[in-house]
This record gives structure tokens, sequence and C-alpha cells, in this order.
């Protein structure tokens, strides 16, 4: 991509409404704009990071065996009639009416209406288990929206809805979705906590969140300090073996780790003083079982192995990847901006020229563009007119892992630099062994 070409509208100030480090980068860095209250576009860079992150997601979710649908934002009321949500929900709830004064309503999670798909066409225990997810835009009208995307009105979930013929499959449905979790946010860069959970007006008996320690988080949280060191399950995970995913589970549940609804001040105390960790955290996922709370409500039944009919259980599992892109910014910047992982960084490579319309400088940087372009690397070239120094910043502040940075005197002996953003590490290198560095 050419920057020259491209929309990244940078601010110099920093904006006065962003309370967070993560909210003033995103909008600093031109990846958000606020359209009203809580309600965000992420301009071009901002989505490039977002979809990095569902690409994870997606990985995750489709190694875990659940299987992506799309269900839609609007809702009719009707299904929440049935469940006995719609009258519960309260003001978080955005209601709406339609032309034909039908009562309709922008989802806030979908436990209704996947229920109402899955009571459709599933019959049978022997289609079960089955898992059905999207990653689908949600409104819930916060009463204090804030901090950019962290917490927004209109936000993106991946929910994810399991479907099992008894507690048991249930369980290891959930066991899956937390093992899945562990994955995800490892691969996204960030060590996240499973703790004990309050299930909220989802209902259910067993849930845990998934919580990134941060200063800036809104959940007050404990745990042991050992979770912070703790082994990811490995890409060759089997996740139908029930004694494997118990024992993960089991691993990540021996320890104290509580969010404040569910604290236990007395098993706290337990923990040796040395080892507590009490801190603030970003809930970045929510997982639960709640057996058959809406199947029942519903009517959602199949045969099972007995010929008998049998309410399924059924589990759901959130990931927010609007609150996800500032959480990894909390965890990961410095005073020069972001400092994305490889993982989800908007651009692998960015290539500055120090000197736009000077002919050496401009034929290195094309050579070194079209090289990592054609072998599949996300490269940004920074080919406007700004100053040198305008560009540093502007390439600190994105937080693209590496910059080549090629200026008129290294070009002129076949060389240039390449910058390492987390480190800050330089190293100046022949043209070829830059491009190397990336493509070898
Ligand atoms: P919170 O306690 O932060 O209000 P919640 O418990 O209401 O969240 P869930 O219903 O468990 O949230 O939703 C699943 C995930 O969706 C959360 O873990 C979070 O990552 C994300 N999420 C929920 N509400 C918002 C919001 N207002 N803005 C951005 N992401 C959100
Ligand atoms: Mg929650």
């Amino acid at each position: 991509m050419r920057l020259s070409r491209y929309f990244m509208p940078i601010l110099k100030e920093n904006p006065k409404e962003a309370e967070i480090v993560s909210h003033r980068l995103m909008l600093r860095a031109g990846m958000i704009r606020q359209q009203s209250q809580g309600i965000y576009s992420w301009l071009p860079l901002g989505k490039r990071v977002l979809d990095k992150v569902n690409a994870i997601i997606r990985d995750e979710q489709n190694r875990a065996g659940a299987i992506e649908l799309s269900m839609p934002t609007l809702q009719s009321a009707e299904l929440w009639q049935e469940s006995g949500r719609y009258d519960a929900y309260g003001k978080e709830m955005l209601r709406i009416k339609d032309r034909q004064d039908r009562p309709m309503l922008y989802g806030p999670t979908n436990e209704e209406m996947v229920t109402d798909i899955f009571r459709s066409s599933v019959k049978s225990y022997k289609d079960l288990p089955l898992n059905l997810y999207h990653i689908q835009l949600k409104f819930r009208d916060e009463i204090r929206p804030r901090f950019g995307t962290m917490r927004s009105r209109e936000f993106m979930m991946k929910d994810a809805y399991s479907f099992d013929l008894t507690r048991e499959g249930a369980e290891h449905s959930y066991k899956k979705m937390f093992a899945a979790y562990l994955r995800t946010f490892d691969r996204l860069g960030l060590r996240a906590i499973p703790m004990r959970a309050d299930t909220g007006p989802i209902g259910g008996d067993l849930s845990h969140e998934f919580i990134i320690l941060a200063d800036t988080g809104e959940s007050e949280v404990f745990c042991h300090k050992d979770f912070v060191g703790f082994d990811i399950p490995g890409e060759s995970t089997d996740f139908d073996s029930v004694e494997g995913l118990q024992a993960i589970f089991d691993k990540w549940t021996s320890l104290y780790a509580a969010t404040s609804e569910m604290h236990d001040e007395a098993a706290f105390n337990a923990v040796p003083e040395g080892d507590r960790l009490s801190a603030r955290g970003i809930e970045v996922g929510h997982i639960f079982y709640f057996g058959t709370k809406y199947t029942e409500a519903m009517g959602a039944k199949v045969q099972g192995p007995d010929g008998k009919e049998h309410f399924v259980h059924m589990g759901s599992y959130g990931i927010g990847p609007t609150r996800l892109v500032p959480a990894i910014i909390e965890a990961s910047h410095d005073d020069n901006g972001i400092i994305w992982p490889a993982s989800v960084a908007p651009f692998d490579i960015v290539v500055i020229n120090m000197k736009a319309g000077d002919q050496a400088c401009d034929d290195t940087c094309e050579l070194i563009y079209a090289a990592l372009s054609k072998a599949g690397k996300d490269v940004l070239y920074d080919d406007t007119d700004d100053r040198a120094g305008t560009k540093f910043a502007t390439a600190d502040l994105i937080g693209v892992p590496f910059q080549i940075i090629a200026g008129p005197r290294a070009v002129a002996n076949g060389e240039v630099e390449v910058k390492d953003r987390k480190t800050g590490a330089r190293e100046t290198m022949t043209i070829e062994a830059a491009i190397n560095r990336f493509v070898a």
C-alpha cells in the first residue's frame, strides 16, 4: 500500500476526549472515528487490525470444531418474548418498530435466535454435539460507553453456541471453548486469565471470564500470580479428548482467580501472600454453561438414544474483537505509539523513503516494496513528501513491527537501515540483505 494513496488520517494533537492510552492512540493513528456516542467507524488502518484479530478468532473456533454462520443484527421481539427476556433485558436493549408496527430489536446477543435455528432442523441426538458461531455487530445501550471501542454501544462479538444431549457433553463443549480461548488470546499476544464469574442475565451455573491484567481495566480481579507463566495448550491439542481437555481445564482452574463479584476473601487469603495478585483487568471473553434454560423455554428437544425427547443443554461463548484491539494496545505501547504483535499488525513492514523525489531513494524503495509485496508481505510504503522526522513519528505511532529506512547517504552505498519498532534496534545492511531478512 502506498501511503500517498491510502487513507490514514493521523492526528498531530492528543485528542482531549481520550482518557486512556489505547483510545488516544487509536484516534491519533486514524484507526477509528466516533460517529455518535459509543458508535464507531473503523477506518482502513483499524479495519486491517480488526480483520486480523477476527481471522485468529475464527481459526481457533474452527480448530475446536465450531461452525461459522451469520445471523442478522435485527431480530423480531417474538423470539425474546418466548424466552421471557424481552421484558427482562431492560434499557440496554435497543427496541425498534418496523413500518407494520411490529416490535423489533437490535440484537445484544443471540441465544434465542440460534435456539430457533436449532429447533427448526435438529431433531436427533445423532446430530450432536453442535457448536454454531458468528462474528457480528451487537448493540447494547450501555449507560456509560467509554474508552473508545473498549466499551461502546455498537460493538462486535464472536458468539458461539453449543448444543449437547447431556450435561456431561455440554461440559466437554465448554472445555473446548475454554482451551480455544487460551489459544486465541495467546496468538493475539495477550495473557488472559480465566476467572470464575457471575452468570448475569444469561443465567446458568458454570461461567468464566477471560481477563487481561491492565491498570486501566474496569474490573477488579484477584488471582494467583503463577497464571502469568502457565503453558498454553498446543496446536496439536485434541479437542475430542475428554481427558485431555479436562486436564487443561483442571490446570487452569487449579489456582485462585476471581472477579470482584465472585471474590472470596478467605479463599484468596489462603494463597501465600507473595503469590497474591490483586489488580485491575479487562474482560475480553466470557463463557457460560446454562443447561436447558432456553431450550425448555423455546421447546428445543431432540430424540435421544432411548427414543425419548430431551431438552438440549446449551452454552454460549463470547469474545469482543472491537474491545480486543484497544486491549492489545493497552498491553503493548510506548511513549511513541503502538507496538503491534506481528500476528495482528496492520502491516508487516513499513518502507520509509526519507527523500521522495530523489531518484536513487525512489528506485531503492520501489525495488524493496515490489520484492516484499511479491513475497506476500503486507507492506506500507511511505512515498509521501513529508519530512523524514514526520515519517519516523508516523511509523512509530502506527506500530508496524519493522521499518526499512532509505536515505540518500545509505542508498549511495547500496544500503538501507532496518529498525525493529519494539526494541528500537537499528541495523544498516545491503538492500538485498534487507529484503532477505523478511523473505528468507
Ligand atoms: P461487561 O461486563 O464488560 O459489560 P458483558 O459481561 O456484558 O461485558 P458478555 O455478554 O459476556 O459481556 O459479552 C461477551 C464479550 O463481548 C465480552 O467479554 C466483551 O469482550 C465484549 N463486550 C461486551 N460488551 C461490550 C461493549 N459494550 N463494548 C465492547 N465489547 C463488549
Ligand atoms: Mg461478562
